[in-house]
């Protein structure tokens, strides 16, 4: 392997984890099928299909889009190139990358030059070290040293402004990536003006002033009116969801440049507080397109969703307690992330609801998105989606495994996948085949040419009681939940692992007292029968609406003291379409009584009633399916207490 796990330089902080390189972690399984059916859907094609990554993209020296969505498309097509080794994409990836590097001036400066802007260059970057990793290509190192140094003899004046001031946490991160590489301290001293020039998340986190819909404090419209005030635009900014999401890695580069244990608290903070006031069932907090509360019929960006998936990576990668993380890491990308897409992959939403029972062109109470926001399609709403969403199964597959600083591996989310990776100079492979997350079961494989003493570490999941681990046939004791399981031994090609998660039907309390019913990493969600209607555009990248043709309004009969009691389980083989409503790998059936007054209000799911519901409807029989596989459903439930 030309290219290794690189470990932080000093000053940077040790930590534990360490990253692997693009190309070290493969997918395979279900994970391989639903990365092939990326390439066949929007990834695949953007560039046939939409002007702003077409042949005239200002990324390719034309005269068209100019800004941040060749970058971003990048983001995400070079990793899905390498990882399915796919020669077409690979061709297609060449071409941005070698304009891009040729672009470069003698300044150091590169990018469309017309337009300056900081924000597009610190989304290259991160797709240029994607490409680096992948091919060594040794142009990349000196490309990126070069524009730097640029940067630093620019920076002050021209300092982050809008965008790329609430978004800094972007460029430190390819800083940082490149200070480990050469080890210029240069790069430490911009690092640190370009903190101090970013939006300050860390006041925000540990103060956190929004405990309410962005829409209980401005009024969108008057909020446009005095948009000129700087400050406004400071405050804008800083609760759009996509921004917040972005900026919780900001505090966990600061840590890694200090070590002070309240960067540390700021993460944290951040997601409690994020979750407590905005937070929704499916992993991750509402913003349509600023925070909006707790109701799950306000929406979510998928921007916030994949950018909040890389954020978490680098915030596991750095804290060696980050089992918290890491589930909710795995809960956001087993079910937001899916549910945002058609099963083909060649449309997506732009907001997504939790309670999502009519998808289409109509006036939701959003805070400032348009009326098509939730409809599938190609461009709803607004561009940035269509551009920024691969990077995020790209991403996950690169992040499912890291190196340790003790010489070893740890898986940190689990997934069918195989990793390759040098420890004392054997190469080692470690391939993991599961079902998970519908399975509970884990089998890997280590393959070595000699012995080899390494720890492998395990992740068990803060949910999971009653772990269970065997090597070669033998089983371990103590296996705590929410803790990483070290096994230290000196392995042979041939070993086998097997990790068995088991998964207990779970809820979790919401809004309203709703409940979420969840097993293992999946939020499960009522299956509503779905009429789709052709709005526009060409099959398969058309526009559609969703209407629902069974009812939606079910309050679970319930006691949430044992929830096992009350739904049947039934698993069955992934098929193709991993997140499939035909198909679904895991189907929960349990009873329900119909509310008569929830009902549609602004075409969403009226407020929910406030649980435990009284009810003297009949009990029915209803389905539940993941998540991600539910594009009408109800996920966060009203319930009634069972008859005694
Ligand atoms: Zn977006």
């Amino acid at each position: 392997m030309s290219n290794s796990p690189t470990a932080n330089r000093e000053p940077l902080s040790k930590t534990l984890f360490i990253e692997l390189p693009l190309g070290s972690v493969y997918p395979e399984g279900w994970l391989g099928n639903q990365l092939t059916i990326q390439a066949n859907g929007l990834t695949g094609h953007l560039e046939e299909i939409w002007d702003p990554v077409g042949p005239n993209s200002g990324w390719l020296g034309g005269t068209g889009e100019n800004w941040e969505r060749g970058p971003y498309y990048c983001d995400g097509l070079i990793p899905l190139a390498y990882l399915l080794n796919a020669e077409d994409l690979i061709k297609r990836a060449e071409k941005w990358i070698n304009w891009t590097l040729n672009s470069q001036t003698r300044e150091g400066n590169f990018g469309p030059p017309n337009n300056l802007d900081w924000w597009p260059r610190m989304v290259m970057l991160k797709a240029l070290i994607q490409h680096y990793e992948a091919t060594s290509d040794s142009r990349v190192i000196e490309f990126m040293w070069k524009y730097f140094d640029y940067q630093l003899k620019n920076i002050e004046k021209r300092p982050l402004e809008g965008w790329a001031m609430a978004r800094g946490a972007e460029n430190i991160y390819s800083i940082f990536w490149l200070y480990n590489k050469i080890g210029e301290s240069f790069l430490l001293d911009l690092a640190d003006i370009v903190f101090k020039q970013t939006l300050d998340w860390v006041d925000i986190f540990t103060n956190f002033p929004y405990t309410r819909p962005i829409s209980f404090y401005y009024d969108f419209q008057k909020f446009r009116e005095v948009f000129n005030k700087v400050q406004d635009i400071i405050n804008y900014h800083s609760h759009h969801v996509v921004n917040v999401a972005m900026g919780i890695k900001l505090p966990t580069l600061r840590y890694l440049y200090t070590g002070e244990q309240r960067y540390k608290k700021a993460v944290k903070l951040a997601i409690e507080n994020l979750t407590r006031y905005h937070g929704v069932a499916n992993g991750i907090f509402t913003g349509d397109e600023h925070l909006s509360g707790k109701d799950p019929s306000q929406g979510t960006e998928l921007c916030a969703i994949v950018e909040y998936m890389f954020s978490l990576q680098n915030i596991i990668k750095t804290f060696n307690n980050n089992i918290e993380y890491a589930d909710i890491l795995e809960k956001v990308a087993y079910n937001a992330l899916p549910a945002a897409f058609t099963e083909d992959m060649c449309a997506h939403q732009y907001d997504q609801q939790v309670n999502q029972v009519l998808v289409s062109v109509a006036k939701r109470n959003w805070y400032n998105n348009t009326d098509d926001s939730n409809i599938f399609g190609l461009e709803p709403h607004f561009g940035c989606c269509t551009a920024n969403m691969h990077q995020a199964w790209t991403k996950f597959v690169k992040n499912l495994w890291f190196a340790t600083e003790d010489n070893g591996l740890s898986a940190i989310v689990y997934a069918p996948s195989s990793v390759n990776i040098k420890i004392n100079n054997i190469d080692v492979k470690v391939r993991e085949e599961t079902e998970y997350p519908f399975g509970e079961q884990i089998k890997f494989t280590i393959s070595c040419k000699e012995t080899v003493a390494f720890p492998l570490r395990l992740r068990i999941p803060n949910w999971c009681q009653n772990g269970e681990i065997k090597v070669n046939g033998k089983r371990l004791s103590n296996i705590a939940a929410g803790s990483y399981y070290k096994i230290t031994k000196e392995w042979q090609d041939g070993d086998i692992v097997e990790l068995r998660l088991p998964m207990k039907i779970r809820t979790n309390s919401w809004f309203n007292n709703s409940v979420s019913v969840e097993r293992g990493p999946i939020v499960f969600a009522l299956k509503i029968k779905e009429e789709w209607k052709k709005l526009s555009g060409q099959k398969p990248f058309a526009d559609w609406e969703v209407y629902p043709k069974s009812p939606w309004n079910y309050a679970l009969v319930i006691d949430k003291e044992s929830p096992e009691d009350y739904f049947s389980v039934e698993v069955s083989d992934v098929s193709d379409v991993p997140f499939s409503s035909a198909n679904p790998p895991v189907t929960l059936r349990s009873k329900a009584k119909r509310v008569e007054n929830w009902e549609l209000e602004n075409n969403s799911a009226g407020k929910l009633p406030i649980s435990p519901v009284c009810l003297d409807t009949e009990p029915e029989d209803v389905t539940l399916i993941p998540y991600g596989a539910a594009k009408l459903r109800i996920a966060q439930f009203p319930y009634t207490l069972p008859k005694k």
